[in-house]
């Protein structure tokens, strides 16, 4: 007698090492097309299938999920799993599966570019050099805001937080940061959001995007800046009210922003495309070939544990196996 092997709907190519090792173990069938699926291709590609590998940019929400009535695993290709409904996962006992840890400090490296392209105006002085206007060293030419001593506010210190403050250090900055817990670490100060906000030079997000941390940081909050302050945002756009930031950044309330993410990814609002102190990259915190290679073999291997029954950190939901 032959066991037929799980069928695995994977929503975009993620890399051959990650597929050569769900080709040996699964029946593996990959969107062919490189660009984000529908909701109702995704339905039509997962409506059979056991396991589901899945980006950021699909949103696995109830209607997908009650679609797909062999479903039991669904591996997302991300850390925040904010794109995921959980509840429904959890009401029909389906396992859901992240890749955390594999791409903190790239993610990190890549929140410390942001914070000295925003505050040395890096992005602004290229396009000053290549447009010719380099006609010789003055002292007034392009100034900046200096990065070592000052003060790092880092808002949710998990795992990216702490390589971002750690990198801080590295830079001569005192660093003040939230959590749910005081960490109790002798070089980081544990503080309310509020006096990070009315202490910070540079404030840096790095909490995961949740109905708790929407718009977490609204008029009421860029009100408590410095006006010298710069934001910068790698975690998940909605965190911020990107009209409130909009706001802020015009009346000179802060002087200026870094970010990768944005409310209504991947629209950025008409009025930041036009600002010259803010710099904006279209959501690459984690990629490198190298972080992106791990993260696609992290989500297969998520799916080869679950179907081998093993228990790994990596399950969100470790209940549904109770
Ligand atoms: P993590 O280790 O879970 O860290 C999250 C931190 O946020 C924890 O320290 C947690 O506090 C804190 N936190 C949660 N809710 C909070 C709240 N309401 N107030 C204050 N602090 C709160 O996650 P991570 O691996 O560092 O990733 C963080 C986020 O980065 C992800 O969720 C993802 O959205 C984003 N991300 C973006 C990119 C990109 O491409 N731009 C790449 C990777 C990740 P406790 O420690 O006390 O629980």
């Amino acid at each position: 007698m032959t066991t037929q092997n799980p069928h695995i709907f994977v929503t975009r190519h993620i890399g051959d090492p990650a597929l050569q090792k769900l080709q040996a173990h699964f029946d593996v069938q990959v969107n062919p097309n490189n660009r984000v699926l529908t909701k109702q291709e995704i339905i039509e590609g997962a409506k059979s299938a056991e396991g589901l590998l899945c980006l950021l940019t699909d949103p696995i929400d109830a209607d997908v999920i009650k679609a797909c009535p062999n479903l039991k695993v669904v591996s997302n290709y991300a850390v925040g799993y904010n794109n995921i409904d959980l509840d429904t996962l959890n009401e029909k006992g389906i396992a859901l599966y992240y890749t955390p840890g594999v791409l903190t400090e790239t993610t990190a490296d890549l929140t410390f570019a942001l914070i000295l392209a925003v505050t040395r105006r890096i992005v602004e002085a290229d396009q000053f050099t290549r447009q010719g206007k380099f006609t010789g060293w003055a002292p007034d030419m392009l100034l900046g805001s200096d990065v070592h001593g000052k003060t790092l506010g880092i808002l949710g210190l998990g795992r990216i937080g702490l390589a971002v403050a750690k990198r801080g250090l590295g830079f001569g900055m005192r660093v003040l940061y939230t959590a749910r817990q005081d960490k109790d670490l002798p070089d980081f100060h544990f503080s309310t959001l509020e006096r990070l906000l009315k202490e910070s030079d540079i404030i840096s997000i790095h909490v995961p995007y949740s109905p708790e941390s929407q718009h977490m940081i609204d008029e009421k909050a860029f009100g408590m800046m410095k006006k010298t302050a710069f934001l910068i945002n790698t975690a998940r756009g909605p965190i911020v009210d990107e009209h409130a930031l909009v706001s802020a950044l015009l009346s000179g309330r802060i002087a200026g922003a870094g970010l990768d993410v944005y409310e209504h990814e991947p629209t950025v609002s008409k009025e930041l495309l036009g600002l010259h102190q803010v710099v904006l990259l279209p959501h690459i915190g984690s990629a490198t070939l190298e972080t992106r290679t791990a993260m696609g073999v992290m989500a297969a291997e998520n799916l080869i544990r679950f179907f081998s029954g093993k228990k790994h950190e990596n399950l969100v939901n470790p209940q549904i196996f109770r």
